[in-house]
């Protein structure tokens, strides 16, 4: 139903997302927008042919865009034992609130990088149909890992170069838009060891060449400075989390600035996950309890200030960050997205007007949406959310949305759910 709408509100983001535009109306025909001009050249007469809404003293800026979910998990912190034991039924229907939460926050755009197939992929089928509201999903299903590597039970274990490119091929047919690989152990995972690789570089290069020919974008978890440095010579478009960790286990960090020119110069994206950093700190501070580290990384942790030192060089060596929260892990709610422009700001020392272009308009070009939303430009589509106060301020307003409207329909209007 083609539906014509005006979003006005006292402080709308410029085409660029590099600033305001004092007073401005969004006109959206359908799920398109069809212009942005100072409210006060609408006519007298718009409301009789456009459904008006004043916002008031808000900010309104592209939907989020948000590149890192998974979104059957649980986002506390037995959210390992969650997903090991729950019910297809039960994680399809955990996801649903999921998304839901990550829409109502004001993520528009959400990229799943590692959830079971059988779940990713109906709950997007469900989405799209218009049985349950959610982001538009981009999706990579099962992520590929070795045989008991990071996230094994989510469904897709590959060891070889052949079986990882039948793996990739598998994961097309399912209906990806991007793959994910495990470069390296997580975390998550007690069977996989965070400090060392899990695929040799010339593995993780035979499925980028088999990604690249089916057209998607391939992406790799690495937090071992080997899984870095093999993920940079295979070419692995996004580097997600890009973690510096010794193989030696009474060491920390065996970060090296040859391999970061590389990143650079190649223009691979990291994705530093460090909104999920950030909200752990948080946490920490107030006495809350977290995840207590891997086995592998216990003996000689790693520390924020490591983590944050070496994503701050990667920034000014020239790597460019994607936002992604890593929601559903333990410290990492799908209503908290905002939470990584805060995280640049405070953490790697970005500007705020950067840190709300990292949440938009440049993440949507990182993972190829950009001609189509994460600014707004006549003709994109009409994906927007009005934040409290002003965020260029106070970037902790990008996660106070006030309303949130998708494809050109409101979703939440003044605080309040509509879906
Ligand atoms: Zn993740």
């Amino acid at each position: 139903m083609a539906n014509k709408s005006v979003f006005t509100a006292a402080r709308v983001a410029n085409a660029d997302v590099t600033g305001w535009l004092p007073d401005h109306a969004v006109v959206v025909d359908g799920d398109r927008i069809e212009s942005v001009i100072p409210a006060k050249q609408l006519p007298s007469d718009v409301s009789d042919q456009y459904e008006v809404h004043n916002l008031g003293d808000l900010s309104l800026i592209p939907g989020l865009i948000d590149a890192h979910a998974h979104m059957h998990c649980s986002a506390t912190l037995d959210a390992y034992d969650l997903v090991t034991t729950e019910s297809l039924e039960t994680l399809a229907v955990r996801s649903a609130k999921n998304i839901r939460d990550a829409l109502l926050s004001g993520v528009t755009t959400l990229r799943d990088i590692g959830s079971k197939n059988e779940i990713a992929f109906q709950v997007r089928n469900a989405v799209r149909s218009g049985v349950i509201p959610g982001p538009r999903l981009l999706l990579a299903g099962t992520p590929i890992t070795t045989t008991a590597g990071h996230c094994w039970f989510f469904g897709t274990e590959a060891d070889t170069e052949a079986e990882v490119v039948t793996a990739v091929r598998q994961q097309k047919k399912l209906g990806a838009d991007v793959i994910k690989m495990m470069a390296t152990g997580g975390m998550f995972t007690p069977s996989a060891n965070p400090r060392t690789p899990q695929y040799p570089a010339s593995t993780l290069r035979a499925a980028v060449v088999e990604a690249e020919r089916l057209e998607m974008q391939i992406v790799a978890h690495t937090l071992a400075a080997q899984g870095v440095r093999n993920c940079v010579e295979a070419g692995i478009h996004h580097l997600i989390h890009a973690r510096w960790y010794h193989p030696d286990v009474t060491q920390p960090l065996d970060f090296d600035t040859e391999t970061v020119k590389k990143m650079a110069a190649n223009g691979q994206w990291v994705d530093p996950t460090f909104g999920h950093h950030l909200i752990g700190i948080e946490r920490k501070e107030a006495g809350e309890a977290v995840l207590p580290p891997h086995t592998a990384v216990a003996a000689s942790p790693v520390t924020d200030a490591d983590n944050i030192e070496t994503a701050v060089k990667m920034h000014e060596m020239g790597v460019r960050f994607t936002t992604g929260l890593d929601m559903g892990m333990a410290t990492a709610p799908f209503a908290r997205s905002g939470s990584n422009a805060r995280a640049f700001v405070i953490e790697l020392g970005y500007t705020e007007w950067e840190a709300i272009a990292a949440s938009t308009k440049e993440t949507a070009g990182a993972i190829r949406v950009g001609d189509v939303v994460g600014t707004l430009e006549p003709g994109k589509i009409a994906d927007m959310v009005s934040l409290e106060g002003d965020p260029s301020q106070d970037i902790a307003n990008m996660e106070r949305s006030v309303d949130v409207i998708q494809s050109g329909t409101p979703v939440k209007l003044a605080g309040a759910a509509l879906v």
